[in-house]
């Protein structure tokens, strides 16, 4: 019988990050015919045996485990505060002035996460920005200066190097040096903030990886944005400076020690992300909304007001830093997602049923992109295993797209008259005099400034087929390039693609009715990006504020914005779910849904509940401690008493005690029987400074001497754990569980003895 482990300590921090694996979907199964889960790579997946049942019938120790289900890849973050003993203590001994001081801090810091977090997104803004300046200067000129000897191969070659070369670069630093900067981050920072324990999210190497990653992807002209990752960094910013210590440093500052825990850090982390938005897309509401709409799975009140003040800080400080930078003086530079300003839209009543239509459109072109990335996500996942091919995979993309491009620029023939179109790269080719081309316009510049060129290019810009092709070509390539091993967000893409398409929809129907005045091609480029952005993302009210704050237009059009955003939201759910929770389900996260499944809604706690549980004495030898920490992999183990024999599985409840908690008091050698050397240091300190790497079991041995040492729970347990009756519904339990931000529930009878454990997994492996 085989188990799959779960790596001791904090351990998760080195576990495989959203590595996917086969879920069996399977129900709970008597140890006898226990499946494992099956892995795609068993190699990557540590499986140990443990004993089999004869064996452990005669270990007085262990009990047998029936109804236990196989443990997640991630495990859960602790949300519930644990008001033992210590705590108290500590909560007592706060006078009224430390209570304002850390109420202080805490404003404090979300400010300064705002501050760093715009100056983050100002540095990569102003890296991309020059090195694509030099970029695409230099392949324009390269084109114009071959043109006339016909060496029209050797801008193609320059284009390719200046593609590959970057995008190598940032694949090779994703892939060795930190894997989870991979992709857009707002899945990770989604499965974080509810509740899930994502090894490495929040380091400040991720960091590191994540901004010169998007810096190299954009400049390599990949099918990304940078925007993405802003929220990702933000969420990083604030884990690193609420803590007041960096693990990847081994610094300590010795301040913000009361934050070290995961209740505060989620807090600062959600302050971090909607920062993030709000820098990226000078989108202050938008980022709260954002973070409320898709990130949060918990707030309260002066919640809301923090992040609310950490969005506006950024907004301000990207605002006035690039301002000042680009020598601004007005101040127009809110965001890095910078489409332009609409003066103004308006809109005639009988649009409303075409914005309908696109927004139809919008949910059946995103619901086909998603299932389209998912496979080429499993593909990956199957065949693209070594580091080397993840490098040659988006290298290979990178040159795809130049030389699509190339061939575009080649074959279709679409001059316009210079001066009109606001591209800054203006490429002749084969145009005349006074001429530019506008297929390079499209492509010789980063996929912001072309989806700003769609919004704001004056009508007779671009051919129909040019639109066309490029709608298709693009739709495909950023398809293809979200899910590389490269840090890119999908943002930018998905709003090129609609803009694109959206554009071409006002150029046809322009072209069926030439004297049609309300045809605004701007206009409906908005409509095109708010129908795809509902297909591909399903957020629909963080997205309508972002897209309005973005564009500057009055909110009377807020209407046709909802509209078309929720008629693709709704189609595309008809058909699979928004890509973020895509990418989450396929690498089997443990992610609580908003509700619970449908078909949980019939059941008691008892036909979901693994038992027998793994319980502790409130008194209990070393040896049967470090034992059932060795043995098992669970974090919590109810405390119980009156106990009868050595079956303790039938306890009944006082309390809980965390895994990370009974390995720092064997570590500190919180013995009874050395209670005089450590009463008068303890205090909820000793396990603050461990946080959040706790010690590890696995390597730990127990002195001889003190084998028969005893632990008393009494003063470090959780006395107040959730407790549930195994008749209660799982509706309604799922409700509790996931309000409280829950790791584990206890289920016990009318006595209150053990029956059975719950945690985030029982909720969800069951659903299929
Ligand atoms: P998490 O992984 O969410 O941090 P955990 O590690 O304590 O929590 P899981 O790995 O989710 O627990 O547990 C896997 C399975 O084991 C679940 O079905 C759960 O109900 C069960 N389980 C958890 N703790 C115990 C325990 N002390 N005794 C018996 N079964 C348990």
């Amino acid at each position: 019988m085989k188990y799959k482990e779960k790596i001791f300590s904090d351990s998760s921090d080195e576990e495989p990050i959203l590595t996917p694996y086969k879920d069996t979907g399977k129900s709970k199964e008597t140890s006898s015919s226990r499946e494992e889960p099956v892995a795609p790579n068993d190699d990557e997946l540590p499986i140990i045996n443990l004993q089999s049942e004869t064996e452990e019938a005669d270990d007085p120790v262990i009990v047998h485990h029936r109804h236990v289900r196989p443990a997640s890849l991630y495990e859960s973050l602790d949300y519930e505060i644990c008001e033992n003993t210590l705590w108290k203590a500590d909560y007592k001994r706060r006078s009224q002035k430390l209570i304002f001081r850390k109420d202080l801090a805490r404003w404090l810091i979300f400010l300064v996460i705002g501050i760093i977090t715009a100056l983050i997104a100002c540095t990569i803004n102003i890296a991309i920005d020059t090195f694509s300046e030099m970029k695409y200067g230099f392949l324009a000129k390269s084109v114009d200066e071959n043109l006339h000897n016909g060496n029209l191969y050797v801008p193609y070659l320059y284009w390719i190097l200046t593609s590959i070369i970057p995008v190598g670069l940032g694949a090779a630093l994703v892939t060795y040096l930190e894997p989870v900067a991979a992709g857009s981050g707002i899945p990770q920072v989604k499965c974080y903030l509810n509740g899930v324990k994502v090894p490495r999210i929040v380091r400040i190497k991720t960091l590191v990886v994540k901004a010169i990653g998007v810096v190299t992807s954009v400049i390599g002209g990949l099918a990304g944005g940078k925007e993405g990752p802003m929220i990702h960094s933000g969420a990083v910013v604030a884990a690193g400076i609420s803590q007041g210590k960096s693990t990847t440093f081994v610094k300590d500052f010795r301040v913000f020690r009361y934050f070290r825990d995961d209740h505060e850090k989620r807090d600062f982390v959600l302050g971090g992300a909607s920062a993030g938005v709000a820098s990226a897309f000078g989108a202050p509401i938008g980022g709260v909304l954002f973070s409320l709409e898709e990130a949060a799975s918990f707030w309260n009140q002066s919640l809301i007001w923090r992040i609310l003040v950490s969005s506006t800080i950024s907004s301000f400080t990207l605002n006035v830093v690039l301002s000042a930078y680009y020598g601004q003086t007005d101040f127009t530079i809110t965001g890095l997602f910078n489409l332009g300003k609409f003066d103004e839209l308006p809109y005639k009543y009988f649009e409303i049923p075409i914005f309908v239509l696109m927004g139809i459109c919008g949910g059946l072109l995103g619901a086909f992109w998603n299932t389209t990335n998912s496979r080429f996500h499993l593909f990956r996942a199957r065949y693209i295993k070594p580091g080397w091919g993840k490098i040659l995979e988006a290298m290979a993309v990178s040159l795809l797209g130049v030389s699509i491009a190339c061939t575009m620029m080649y074959v279709i023939n679409d001059c316009r008259t210079l001066g009109k179109d606001p591209t800054s790269y203006p490429v002749k080719l084969f145009c005349g005099d006074n001429e530019y081309n506008a297929v390079a316009a499209l492509w010789f510049q980063t996929p912001e400034s072309t989806a700003k060129a769609l919004f704001h290019d004056p009508p007779e810009s671009h051919q129909i087929l040019t639109v066309a092709i490029f709608v298709v070509v693009y739709y495909f390539l950023s398809c293809l390039t979200f899910g590389l091993n490269v840090s890119l967000g999908i943002f930018i893409p998905t709003v090129l693609v609609g803009a694109a398409w959206g554009r071409l929809v006002s150029m046809v129907l322009q072209h069926m009715c030439p004297t049609a005045t309300f045809l605004h091609p701007g206009k409906y480029a908005l409509i095109g990006a708010a129908a795809q952005m509902g297909g591909v993302l399903r957020m629909t009210i963080s997205l309508t504020v972002i897209l309005l704050e973005t564009t500057g237009v009055d909110s009377t059009f807020a209407f046709p914005l909802i509209i078309t955003l929720i008629t693709g939201k709704f189609v595309g759910d008809f058909f699979n779910e928004g890509i973020y929770d895509i990418v989450i389900r396929i690498n089997h996260v443990p992610i609580l849904p908003w509700e619970p499944p449908l078909k949980y809604r019939s059941l008691k706690a008892s036909n979901i509940m693994s038992s027998p549980v793994v319980c502790v004495k409130m008194r209990e030898k070393a040896n049967y401690i470090i034992d059932i920490l060795k043995r098992y992999t669970y974090n919590g183990f109810p405390v119980v008493e009156d106990v009868q024999g050595n079956d303790r599985s039938k306890g009944r409840v006082c309390g809980i005690i965390l895994r990370s908690q009974l390995t720092v008091i064997l570590k500190e050698s919180l013995y009874e029987e050395k209670k005089r050397l450590w009463q008068d240091q303890i205090s909820i300190e000793t396990f603050r400074n461990e946080y959040p790497r706790y010690p590890t079991i696995d390597k730990f041995e127990l002195h001889l001497d003190k084998h028969d040492y005893t632990v008393n729970f009494d003063i470090f347990m959780n006395p107040s754990p959730v407790r549930v009756g195994e008749d209660d519904s799982v509706a309604r339990i799922f409700q509790t569980f996931r309000a409280l931000g829950l790791r584990h529930m206890i289920v016990v009878d009318n006595e209150n003895r053990v029956r059975g454990m719950l945690t985030r997994v029982d909720f969800i492996f069951k659903e299929d």
